[in-house]
């Protein structure tokens, strides 16, 4: 039996970063592994309680710590420990993100920035934090959680788009500078999924939505974490600098 890997997701407490920690923690990930999980959240304690209880596979370690992704010095201090509770980090999962959804002419300067700090500085602050164990112990599987939007733009969301347009490029640069380590770096955009995220969307927007995807619904959380975790698996030892859309043929 392989020795568990070792996973940290950050805004791991709801929606799809909680079916990431779910689906790497509690099966038997992609019919191969498991992992002991540290998840990272902002603000809900009861979230990431229930979260823990949720997670009751004997065979793995869950560990959650409160900690703001945007905070550099912050996520340093979290990956030590977490390194130090798991025993090491063989997974890096880059989930947390917000939107502050505004026509350019109405968006604030802090909405932009607050943006781009907790979708795409968040990534640089937890990738460089994990980067000198994964490079000594020449493994490592990163995978980001970009957006269909990154891809193809959105009006009303230029700051959200910007951000994950950022983290597409970030996870090409990074596959390729980290190669030669055994360290893959993909990212996943997921398209419309229902999570706290969306359900600001009305019914008649979900309903003109979900005409316009193929698969005629919107995602739901596991169909992304499915991906996530085939990423990390063994089967998908060869695939590295990738974009893969989950997001029902939406962006074909
Ligand atoms: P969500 O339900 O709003 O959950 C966001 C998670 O991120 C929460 O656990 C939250 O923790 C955490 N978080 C936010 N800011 C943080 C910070 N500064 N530091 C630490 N944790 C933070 O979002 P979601 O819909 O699952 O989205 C997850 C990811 O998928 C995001 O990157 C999002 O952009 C992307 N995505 C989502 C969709 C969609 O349709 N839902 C589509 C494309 C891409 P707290 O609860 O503690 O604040």
């Amino acid at each position: 039996m392989l020795p568990n890997k070792r996973a940290i997701v950050t805004g791991g407490t709801r929606g799809i970063g909680r079916a990431i920690v779910k689906e790497l923690g509690a099966k038997s990930c992609c019919g191969v592994l498991f992992s002991d999980v540290a998840f990272i959240y902002n603000s809900c304690d009861e979230c990431a309680d229930e979260l823990q209880k949720e997670v009751d596979n004997p065979a793995t370690k869950i560990f959650g710590f409160k900690a703001d992704a945007t905070s550099y010095q912050q996520a340093e201090a979290t990956v030590n420990e977490a390194i130090e509770k798991l025993g090491g980090v063989d997974i890096l999962i880059n989930n947390a993100g917000i939107t502050r959804d505004n026509l350019l002419l109405r968006m604030t300067e802090k909405d932009f920035d607050d943006v781009i700090n907790a979708n795409l500085k968040s990534v640089f602050n937890y990738t460089k934090a994990v980067l000198k164990p994964m490079i000594k112990q020449k493994f490592g599987r990163i995978v980001n959680i970009a957006s269909v939007v990154g891809l193809i733009g959105n009006s009303g969301q230029s700051n959200y788009v910007a951000s994950k347009a950022g983290v597409i490029g970030f996870t090409k640069s990074m596959a390729r500078e980290l190669a030669s380590r055994n360290i893959t770096v993909n990212a996943v955009a997921p398209g419309f999924i229902q999570t706290d995220m969306t359900d600001k969307l009305n019914e008649d927007q979900k309903k003109k939505l979900a005409e316009m995807i193929p698969l005629g619904r919107l995602g739901k959380p596991e169909d992304v974490a499915k991906v996530v975790g085939f990423l990390c698996s063994p089967e998908a030892n060869y695939v590295t600098g990738q974009v893969i859309a989950v997001d029902g043929g939406m962006t074909m």
